[in-house]
């Protein structure tokens, strides 16, 4: 497959892009078939599996994937690197109705089983490692409310192979973070570099017959044909994989809310800072705070850490965030505080990306028979083993297979557009500042914040 030199580095998308075996250059534009039963917008993750599952089915399939710049350059080749075993919104849906929520639940678990082997069937090095995810409680007030979920979950029938609470001291022998009052260790995740699972995805689908056309970026969609810079595409069946980018497109306007997360990576850190810190397991982990931080032990002994941004007014992003946007640097200061001893390190990278979020803030997934148009979005940052989950649901409504996936509450879900602006900046703004200082004055204080700071946000949806 024959690359070209269009003078972009693309190593600042991230420390992942920066740490690929090989630099990534865009392929060569081929023409478009004019015989293509499937395309896709967007070869990120939700693109990249779903043509890999349409494939594993029906071989014969003439996929094409139009990619506006290289694959794996959104949110997928950015991302935290936790493959997740749960989905944004469900446990609102637990809480509902756990008669219906709980068949997705059971298939978030098992998707990170079907990620690894993925991987390992197709000879895919994405540095796994399944040490489960710690949510830490930063208050004892948090503590008390993360030890009553797991009770919850096992009066659901779960067990301590789901879900466990560490005490005090066994919580800060797996990770030492400054407040620690115990944690729920969750079982069903795993740290991964997404760089070298998006980049793995893509060379594995180039074999097996996709053509992915890079440096396309699409206008518009319609049924029967895709409105691209090189051209209409036409094929029987479209699929939408553009998530928080999703105002690139026409008339797609306000479905998707993209917001930024920022992230940053250390040097390599000494054997001893690692006894001190923990991690041994490589598990992933975050606190209680309403300002979400994520963080994860890369396979080459670096922290890298990430933590929820900002909106840009009208929905707006930037193609690359660069080391000295104030978000990296907020980061840094929220990772120092969780570590103290990493102020004698240096940090290497700085990168950051747009998410996106749709307005019930909980995935969507729909294929429509009669204009033969899909699409599956709104992961709202857990999207890296969702996007599988999605990308099999939208196979199985695509190729009409009745499944057990395509009941799940993710499919034909209705999600209303997001509201004009300003709107849009106000709600967003009003949540940000009211959960930055609720997080400020427990962490201040270790008592919670007035509960009408979370009444309100939870009347923001935020
Ligand atoms: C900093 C950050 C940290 C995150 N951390 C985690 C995490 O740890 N765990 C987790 O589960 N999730 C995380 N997420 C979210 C997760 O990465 C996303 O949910 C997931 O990658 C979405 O995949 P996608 O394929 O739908 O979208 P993307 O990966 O964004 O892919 C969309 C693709 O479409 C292309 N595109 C857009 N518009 C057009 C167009 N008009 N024409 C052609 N191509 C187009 C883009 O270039 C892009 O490659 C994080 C996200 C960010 C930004």
């Amino acid at each position: 497959m024959k690359t070209v030199d269009n003078g972009d580095d693309y190593t600042p998308v991230s420390f992942w892009f920066d740490s690929l075996p090989e630099p990534v250059r865009p392929l060569e534009p081929q023409d478009f078939a004019d015989d293509i039963d499937v395309a896709i917008v967007g070869a990120g993750f939700t693109g990249l599996w779903t043509a890999y599952y349409l494939k594993q089915a029906q071989p014969e399939l003439r996929i094409a994937v139009v990619e506006a710049e290289v694959a794996g350059f959104g949110a997928s080749g950015r991302n935290g690197g936790w493959c997740f075993g749960e989905s944004a919104g469900m446990y609102d849906l637990l809480e509902k109705d756990a008669g219906s929520a709980m068949p997705l639940v059971r298939a978030m678990f098992d998707t990170v089983d079907e990620v690894k082997r993925v991987c390992d069937a197709d000879g895919i090095d994405c540095h796994w490692a399944r040490g489960g995810t710690l949510s830490v409680a930063h208050t004892a007030h948090h503590a008390g409310k993360l030890e009553a979920e797991v009770a919850a979950m096992y009066e659901l029938g779960f067990t301590d192979a789901d879900y466990q609470w560490l005490p005090e001291i066994e919580a800060r022998r797996r990770v030492n973070t400054r407040l620690n009052h115990g944690a729920l260790h969750f079982k069903h995740g795993a740290a991964i570099h997404p760089a070298r699972l998006a980049r793995g995805l893509a060379a594995h689908l180039r074999d097996v017959g996709v053509v992915i056309h890079e440096l396309t970026p699409a206008s518009a969609i319609a049924p029967g044909v895709v409105e691209t810079s090189r051209g209409p595409l036409r094929a029987r069946k479209i699929v939408r994989a553009t998530e928080a980018y999703t105002e690139s497109l026409r008339g797609q306007q306000r479905r998707i809310l993209p917001l930024y997360s920022m992230m940053v990576a250390t040097e390599p850190l000494p054997e001893h800072v690692w006894e001190e810190i923990g991690l041994a397991q490589r598990e992933t982990f975050t606190d209680g705070r309403r300002m979400i931080f994520y963080g994860l032990r890369t396979q080459d002994g670096r922290l890298a850490f990430g933590g929820r941004s900002g909106y840009d007014y009208g929905s707006g992003w930037t193609r690359l965030v660069t080391r000295d946007h104030p978000g990296v640097k907020r980061v840094e200061d929220t990772l120092l505080d969780v570590f103290p001893l990493l102020a004698d390190y240096r940090f290497t990278h700085g990168w950051g990306g747009v998410l996106g979020v749709s307005r019930r803030w909980r995935p969507a997934v729909s294929f429509d028979q009669a204009t033969g148009i899909g699409s599956a979005d709104g992961y709202v940052g857990d999207g890296v083993a969702a996007t599988n989950l999605a990308a099999r649901v939208l196979c199985d409504l695509m190729l009409e297979r009745d499944t057990e996936l395509i009941t799940l509450p993710w499919v034909d879900d209705p999600q209303p557009r997001w509201e004009p602006e300003p709107l849009r900046w106000l709600g967003y703004t009003a949540g940000s500042l009211i959960a930055d200082m609720a997080d400020r004055r427990e962490l201040r204080t270790g008592k919670p914040a007035p509960p009408i700071a979370d009444a309100i946000l939870d009347r923001l949806a935020w």
